[in-house]
């Protein structure tokens, strides 16, 4: 897992998950659709979780439901959201 001050970067098989932590503001709706994949930490931020993921259509929905775009997801190196 690769952690920067405000960027999670986790890397599974072909996907990529990116959380941009300085934009997140706890709203927590990517913990309601995928629930195996994002969590919040102590501070009520979004991390992305250890161990077997979601299915990919959950996890894009979890992304797409974020209302402030804080995470990006890559397939194959190529970003799949948000795409524009
Ligand atoms: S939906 Fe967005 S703002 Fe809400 S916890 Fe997840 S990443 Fe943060």
């Amino acid at each position: 897992m690769e952690q920067t001050e405000n960027v999670q970067a986790v890397k599974k098989d072909d996907i990529e998950i990116r959380i941009f932590r300085e934009k997140c503001i706890g709203a927590a709706t990517c913990v309601v659709y995928g629930p195996s994949t994002f969590d919040l930490d102590e501070k009520s931020i979004a991390v992305v979780k250890e161990g077997q993921w979601d299915e990919l259509e959950k996890i894009i929905s979890a992304a797409q439901s974020c209302p402030v775009t804080a995470i990006e997801i890559y397939q194959n190196g190529k970003k799949i959201h948000p795409t524009t």
